[in-house]
């Protein structure tokens, strides 16, 4: 920290992103990022928009908006587009909360809530999973905080249904409820049909994942329009541009081969039913994943020696350190061969050990 470093932030513990080595060829499995590459159409629109970066971008994201509303049903003042989803969740955090509507989130989950809330400076509380990492859903019922909630949750792949939710929504209707859907086109039903009947709902969702554009940094967030203009309150006293040529065009090719997304989402589930049938066999224990990860752990092997075994060997899992998870890693589902060199590295470090 330099002497020149505001003394509001001395104590921040930035957010520690997923490690992206370069030293060699992983087979990365450790961010959640989609193995198969962005659609044909999401490229081509990016290159061409290219042409034109002397320009400023489109603030509004109008044809972005014009796609994404129709595609999803909603009215174009309903959806907001940010820099990825952080963007809109830390807006979230900046609109929705203060001392007098401060956070709650659970005890595990995305690392970026509790960081938000410091940079922000908001109080918190991390209510605490059940034993077995579900979510009580009395835990949030009229808690009068701004609830934060990944569905599926993050890193366990866990999902409330929309019957927990509106129970959520329903009991705190002077608060913001978030949910945060990062996840939820690989298996866990959207709230998004839901921010008509909830004026006080907010779904984040990106395109990071499903839709293969981790690296063009796309995310949004969906609610009835007075919140979406709060939210564009805050984007606009921050950084209207927020997006850039090309990713608004390769976010409108992305959405208009929605049909490729879809497949690969079903892929996406049959390759984890593949995963955790492989590692239940060779004796891992794993949360009902209905996301892009399996959270997994072995009675006879610590978390982070499978971590780091696997690292020296080309394979890049994701390993926490609180307390709770550290037994547990969590693995991104690739392609089948990803998946096939993962099993068979697994099966040497466990011969290796026995
Ligand atoms: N929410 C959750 C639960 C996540 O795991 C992530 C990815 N790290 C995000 C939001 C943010 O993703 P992005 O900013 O790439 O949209």
């Amino acid at each position: 920290m330099s002497r020149f470093f505001s003394q509001k932030y001395s104590n921040l513990e930035a957010y520690t992103p997923g490690e992206q080595p370069k030293d060699m060829q992983y087979v990365k499995l450790n961010t959640n990022e989609s193995p198969f590459p962005p659609s044909e159409k999401a490229m081509a629109y990016a290159a061409q928009a290219a042409e034109r970066l002397q320009l400023y971008c489109d603030p509004e994201c109008t044809k972005l908006v014009g796609e994404f509303s129709k595609l999803y049903g909603i009215g174009t003042d309903q959806v907001i587009f940010t820099n990825g989803s952080d963007d809109v969740l830390n807006f979230c955090f900046m609109a929705f909360c203060d001392e007098q509507h401060p956070a709650a989130f659970p005890d595990i989950t995305y690392g970026f809530y509790p960081v938000f809330a410091e940079l922000n400076h908001i109080p918190y509380s991390e209510i605490p999973l059940r034993e077995d990492f579900t979510i009580n859903t009395a835990d949030y019922c009229g808690i009068g905080r701004t609830i934060f909630i990944a569905n599926p949750n993050a890193p366990t792949g866990i999902a409330l249904t929309l019957d927990e939710i509106e129970r959520i929504l329903r009991s705190n209707p002077d608060n913001v409820v978030v949910i945060d859907e990062a996840y939820v086109d690989f298996g866990a039903q959207s709230a998004v049909g839901l921010i008509e009947k909830y004026e006080n709902l907010i779904v984040t969702q990106t395109f990071s994942k499903s839709r293969s554009l981790a690296g063009g940094r796309l995310g949004m967030a969906i609610g009835n329009s007075s919140l979406i203009r709060d939210l564009n309150t805050i984007k606009y006293s921050t950084n209207p541009y927020n997006i850039n040529s090309m990713t608004q065009a390769a976010g409108i090719g992305t959405l208009l081969d929605d049909a490729y997304c879809r497949r690969n989402c079903e892929t996406i589930a049959e390759n984890r039913a593949y995963l955790t049938d492989r590692l239940e066999k060779l004796g891992f224990v794993h949360t009902p994943s209905v996301s892009n990860f399996v959270f997994a752990k072995h009675t006879d092997l610590d978390g982070e020696k499978l971590y780091l075994e696997l690292k020296k060997r080309g394979v890049l899992i994701r390993h926490f350190t609180k307390a709770r998870i550290r037994d547990y890693n969590r693995i991104t589902v690739g392609t089948r061969e990803q998946l096939d060199i993962l099993l068979d590295k697994i099966k040497k470090i466990m011969e290796e050990n026995a």
